[in-house]
């Protein structure tokens, strides 16, 4: 595994993949690597034969107040896992080479990015825009792989590289979740056990929801309900809505399209995100990917 600080190191690494013919794979991550990340480093090397694996705790996709400073890290474990995954490029850029003095063009996501997380993180999106498409011009993969966990993020992301035309096929990778439910995210370090405990109503209330789904449940408020029901015990709810899996356009009456039902909560000073995703039509397809 080639580890390295610089686009120009970045660039060298890449050049020799392609030479050798490689198709390329690319995961960006924030660190504080987890089975949801090595699953989607796993479906990119099943895919590609090589992949690059990016770390960079974004500053830009962070609010004032939110958890920049404390975001966890751990470098030494990052780089274990992603050696034992048989990741062949590691790019670890810092702030200044991401983002060097003067810098001042952003990409700006449309409305897909001002329901749900837009509502009360302005600017993330257009942070995370931002820095992936930074990221593609960089890396210039074949297939870039994003985790379903954060549905708004790959809305985003795809709607821009359609937008945009960049060259670069999105791959949607489903939820990798604890045994007992609970979404994997880097932020579970931060719950007490006591928090852990009152953070699984949000999968609870989802896998409930999805239950009633598959026994014929279409009501777009029945559904909610049930997926908000056990969210009293977590300490503040942002969002619970069922929305349109792709354009995230909220949905009334019935489910009549590929849904998907989202929430983000605070356990403690905890912020959550996790979301299921829901198709009447049965045939477990909903994207087009890569
Ligand atoms: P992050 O390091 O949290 O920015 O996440 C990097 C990538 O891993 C994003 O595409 C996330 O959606 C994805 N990811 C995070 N958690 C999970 C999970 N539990 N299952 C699958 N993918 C995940």
């Amino acid at each position: 595994m080639r580890v390295v600080r610089s686009v120009a190191e970045l660039r060298i690494a890449l050049k020799a993949l392609r030479e050798e013919g490689h198709r390329l794979g690319f995961v960006p991550t924030m660190g504080f690597l987890h089975e949801g990340h090595a699953t989607l480093i796993q479906h990119s090397r099943q895919r590609c034969g090589a992949t690059v694996v990016s770390i960079f705790v974004n500053p830009t996709q962070f609010g004032p107040g939110e958890d920049l400073a404390t975001y966890p890290r751990d470098l030494e474990g990052d780089q274990s896992l992603c050696l034992r995954m048989g990741v062949d490029v590691l790019f670890l850029p810092d702030a200044s080479e991401m983002y060097p003095s003067h810098f001042q063009t952003s990409i700006e996501p449309g409305p897909i990015a001002e329901p749900l997380c837009g509502r009360f993180r302005p600017g993330h999106f257009r942070g995370v825009a931002t820095v992936v498409g930074k990221f593609f011009n960089m890396v210039q993969p074949d297939l870039a792989f994003f985790g379903q966990k954060d549905l708004q993020q790959c809305a985003v992301i795809r709607r821009m590289v359609r937008d945009l035309n960049l060259p670069v096929d999105v791959v949607v990778v489903p939820t990798v979740r604890e045994k007992d439910g609970l979404a994997l995210s880097s932020r579970n370090a931060y719950l007490s056990p006591q928090e852990r405990t009152r953070a699984l109503s949000i999968s609870q209330g989802l896998f409930a929801m999805e239950a009633a789904f598959k026994d014929g449940e279409r009501s777009v408020d029945m559904l909610t309900a049930i997926a908000f029901d056990p969210l009293h015990l977590v300490d503040q709810v942002q969002y619970c809505e069922l929305v349109d899996a792709l354009t995230l356009d909220a949905l009334s009456g019935d489910v009549d399209r590929p849904a998907a039902v989202c929430v983000a909560a605070y356990v403690g000073k905890t912020r959550l995100i996790d979301n299921i995703l829901l198709n009447p039509s049965g045939d477990g397809v909903m994207f087009g990917n890569g």
